[in-house]
């Protein structure tokens, strides 16, 4: 796989998005699902005076991106009359998030959500789409579970679903600008700190310090959540995560996590962004780890 980010066009004429469905409430906005020519697409409007010239960027910069383990963005379109931008995509099944709930919620005495096979499978297919990125030197800047599209096999949508076998995929790439904003604008009091590297976390360092390191520290967030269930720091404060960040503190990976996963991800999540592992790195170990679990 190369990139390519020279894509032809990507403009959508917003009268050819035929609104069905919503599919869910964002931060940035709502995610509708929409008939485009026949295919089925899910449309992420995003409003409150939107650029077109600076959604016209974000698009060109990630209409090349295209990873088996990606969400596809199709295009862009632009309601003038509404300032408002709208982001075309592939649609993907549901966020892990809300799959982890809803096992949450099925399994009551707090089991892991997904056996360790499974946890290291999703974990390797999230971290390819971030080594991938890397090559092509974007950031992604949010990742954690609700940025996880997953993909269960066509069975087990028809009926309960089934995680034989599932497709993951990291949606929000190339919001980096809208996203940024709006994590400025709110002064670091939303959800998405929880997952948020030490050395970003102040408004006045983000954009400076924001580098492929703070990835890696949120791709460990996202490693702990997807082997207990809970979001990082369960319970605290929003206002008080940083300063347990400050003092070292990190969340506490369970007994069922074997140590050498356990020691990895720590090193993941270091306070120091030069200590972090490479996402390369953290592929080849993962694939260790799901060959060791395939045989055993
Ligand atoms: P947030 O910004 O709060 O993290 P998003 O705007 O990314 O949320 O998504 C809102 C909802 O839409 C989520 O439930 C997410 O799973 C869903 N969603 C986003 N993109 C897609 C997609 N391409 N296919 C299917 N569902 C999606």
């Amino acid at each position: 796989l190369t990139p390519n980010l020279a894509p032809d066009s990507f403009w959508i004429d917003q009268y050819q998005l035929e609104l069905y469905d919503t599919i869910g409430q964002g931060s940035l906005g709502v995610v509708l699902k929409c008939k485009w020519f026949g295919e089925c697409v899910a449309v992420k409007v995003l409003t409150g005076g939107i650029d077109p010239v600076v959604l016209e960027a974000e698009a060109a910069l990630v209409a090349g991106v295209q990873h088996p383990n990606i969400v596809k963005l199709i295009g862009c379109a632009y309601n003038q009359e509404r300032r408002a931008g709208m982001f075309v995509m592939e649609v993907v099944g549901r966020d892990l998030r809300t799959l982890i709930e809803l096992r949450n919620m099925n399994f009551q005495n707090r089991s892991p959500p997904f056996s360790l096979l499974q946890s290291v499978e999703i974990m390797l297919q999230i971290a390819e789409a971030l080594q991938y990125l890397k090559d092509c030197k974007l950031m992604h800047k949010d990742v954690r579970a609700r940025k996880v599209l997953i993909r269960l096999c066509e069975a087990g949508e028809a009926s309960a679903p089934s995680w034989e076998y599932f497709h993951v995929k990291l949606a929000d790439v190339g919001l980096a600008k809208f996203k940024l904003e709006m994590l400025q604008a709110s002064s670091f009091q939303t959800e998405a700190c929880r997952w948020r590297a030490p050395e970003v976390f102040r408004d006045e360092e983000m954009i400076e310090k924001y580098s492929w390191p703070a990835d890696v520290y949120s791709f460990a967030m996202t490693c702990y959540e997807i082997l207990t269930g809970e979001v990082p720091f369960q319970g605290v404060p929003l206002n008080e995560v940083y300063l347990k960040l400050c003092a070292g503190e990190r969340p506490e990976l369970p007994a069922h996590c074997p140590p050498y996963i356990a020691k990895y991800i720590a090193k993941c999540w270091a306070s120091n962004p030069n200590e972090r592992p490479e996402f390369s790195e953290i592929c080849e170990h993962l694939r260790h780890w799901k060959c060791m679990l395939l045989l055993r």
